[in-house]
């Protein structure tokens, strides 16, 4: 999952391009960090463990080339600790080229054996070191010191690249100032600037430079050098011309502003994605219900956040447009395909568009010639690629590790299109432009300083359970999710109705409970669940338009019909915020996480 960022341009100082792409990306991991860039014709790589957001300026000497290229990268670690020596890039026995990798290489072991045996020496534990060994050999193959420039080079490192199993992204910096890069399943984005090429996992880290993208498909490659880009198939070597895509979004969107954290600054632009799915999705939605009309057998699929996502999509489908959908975690999803056929419709929900465990399924279910409608937020991510009819989310660049604007972006478009199936799709516009409404009451400065409190009230617990009944049973999953990845606070969601089957032994004096009680057909039973709770001596926080006895704790939120689900969940996010600050964590960066999950 980690990041990559490279730059080929005028520059005269390339690494400190590379530290601001690299810091855009850190969400993409942030155990260890890495430069490489040359001096005096020479790789010079800096690397450490620990976040790129806290380094603050490379120390390079200007160069006096009138086109010059650096490599950086930020790891997730997969194949060996994280140590200095197992960060990125890593170099060859001489230390003439620098490497940097997204993903796994499935068959290093057996190609780092036959490498040991010729006589390499490995300096990490790593998996990808085994590349810049592979493209040693390929350039030692014949004596031609033009070797290892330019196509040449290109084709050095495509042989070496063609070597490898499993789902990689590898870039490599040359001693002549190129950029190599080949691509089977891990993103990478090139950017066509003025006189300045970019090299990136996330086109979010390009923005700066220009708009104009090429999003390489899987087994491209390319050859990034002062000529410009040159793209290749992998499998042929032949050189290929795409157009580049042009982006919509704005620098703007992708910086933090007056916010302490991306997670409060994407919690806060909720109302505007809403706001702009009202006005702008009405014909995609109908088109894209048009398409679940005429399918034989609908299923939802999506992992972490997208999944609860998903769910409350097949409760959506079904209360307001009587539609059996069948929800599966996108991990899962592989193992249920045997009945797919090809009048079969797979929607597809994604943040990034990368999930690997979704694009697998994805992958299994158009091999059964089944339809792929995704939801995604990422423009030209593989999962959009790869899809039949899609919807881009429109939330714009989410940064912080754990979603929210995308998530409540997915609930939106989801009961609008649960609308338009059910032939009314202005109800579900005018049901989400409600919740839109609500969301702009919780994120009034009263309202946060009132879950401020509650977040001081309850952070020294171990224990928070949240329930929820039908359409905030994902609610409360969805909330459970958030706390537990930003505090560490244990937290569990359930069924409302399920706590009396056994997880109620839990319930201890004073463990606090959030309880989803909107104006719905579930509010009698959630209401009455809440009330045993209470009698085992649980705190109840109670998340509802009304006020009820049973709340030791009230935070209203205002009904907005079946899109109540949008608006509820904005306060769990908040709390989750707030925990993650009484408890000293980093709510951007959650512990052992990354953004968009590119390996197994
Ligand atoms: N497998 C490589 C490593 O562990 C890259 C990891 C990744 O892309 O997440 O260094």
């Amino acid at each position: 999952m980690c990041g990559i960022f490279g730059y080929v341009g005028k520059k005269t100082s390339a690494p400190k391009a590379v530290l601001e792409g690299l810091k855009t990306l850190e969400y993409r991991g942030y155990d260890s960090w890495g430069f490489a860039w040359l001096e005096n014709d020479k790789i010079v790589v800096k690397k450490a463990v620990g976040k790129i957001s806290n380094v603050k300026t490379i120390n390079s000497t200007p160069v006096r080339n009138s086109f010059v290229a650096a490599l950086g990268h930020t790891r997730w670690a997969t194949h060996g600790g994280v140590t200095d020596e197992n960060a990125h890039p890593h170099t060859d026995c001489n230390d003439k080229y620098a490497l940097v990798h997204n993903g796994i290489i499935e068959n290093y072991t057996e190609l780092k054996k036959a490498l040991l045996k010729k006589g390499h020496r490995f300096k990490s534990e790593t998996d990808t070191e085994v590349v810049n060994h592979l493209v040693e050999d390929e350039i030692k193959k014949t004596n031609s010191n033009s070797k290892d420039s330019g196509p040449l080079l290109f084709e050095a490192f495509r042989h070496s690249f063609k070597k490898l199993t499993g789902l990689n992204a590898v870039a490599l910096l040359s001693p002549n100032n190129e950029i190599v890069l080949a691509k089977t399943g891990s993103p990478l984005c090139l950017g066509l600037g003025k006189e300045e090429y970019l090299v990136s996992s996330d086109a979010v880290a390009i923005l700066p430079y220009t708009k104009e993208v090429i999003f390489l498909e899987d087994n491209q490659g390319a050859l990034i050098n002062s000529e410009g880009i040159k793209l290749y198939d992998l499998n042929s070597g032949q050189v290929i011309n795409r157009e580049p895509t042009h982006l919509e979004w704005s620098i703007g969107s992708s910086s933090l502003g007056k916010y302490a954290h991306y997670m409060l600054k994407e919690i806060y632009e909720q109302p505007k994605v809403l706001s702009h799915i009202v006005r702008n999705y009405k014909d995609a939605i109908l088109a894209l219900s048009g398409v679940v009309k005429s399918s034989y057998g609908t299923y939802i699929i999506g992992c972490g956040t997208a999944a609860h996502a998903a769910l409350a999509g097949s409760y959506l489908f079904s209360k307001i447009a009587s539609r059996h959908v069948n929800f599966s975690f996108g991990s899962e999803f592989i193992y249920l395909t045997n009945f797919l056929t090809p009048r079969s419709l797979v929607i597809a929900l994604s943040q990034s568009g990368e999930t690997i465990d979704i694009i697998d399924s994805v992958m299994e279910a158009k091999k059964r010639g089944a339809k792929i409608a995704s939801l995604v937020n990422n423009l030209g991510s593989t999962l959009y690629r790869n899809s039949d009819y899609k919807i881009l989310l429109g939330a714009g660049p989410e940064k912080s590790v754990c979603a929210t604007k995308s998530y409540v972006s997915k609930l939106a478009i989801l009961a609008i299109l649960a609308s338009a199936l059910a032939d009314d799709v202005v109800s579900g516009m005018k049901q989400v432009a409600k919740a839109s409404e609500s969301i702009e009451e919780i994120l009034r400065k009263k309202y946060v300083e009132n879950v401020k409190k509650l977040a001081k009230k309850i952070s020294s617990h171990d224990h928070i359970y949240t329930i929820g009944r039908g359409l905030n049973y994902p609610t409360a999953l969805e909330a459970a999710l958030k706390i537990k990845e930003v505090s560490y606070i244990h937290a569990e969601g359930f069924a409302g109705g399920e706590l009396k089957h056994g997880a109620i032994a839990l319930i201890e004096k004073g463990t606090p409970v959030i309880v989803f009680a909107p104006f719905d057909e579930t509010y009698d039973s959630i209401i009455s669940g809440a009330t045993e709770i209470k009698s085992r001596g649980g705190f109840i926080i109670g998340v509802s338009p009304k006020k009820n006895q049973v709340f030791d704790y009230w935070l209203p939120v205002k009904d907005a019909g079946s899109a109540s689900c949008i608006s509820q969940i904005v306060v769990a996010q908040l709390l989750a915020y707030f925990l993650a600050l009484e408890r000293k964590a980093d709510p951007d960066k959650p512990r052992n996480l990354a953004k968009s999950v590119t390996v197994k």
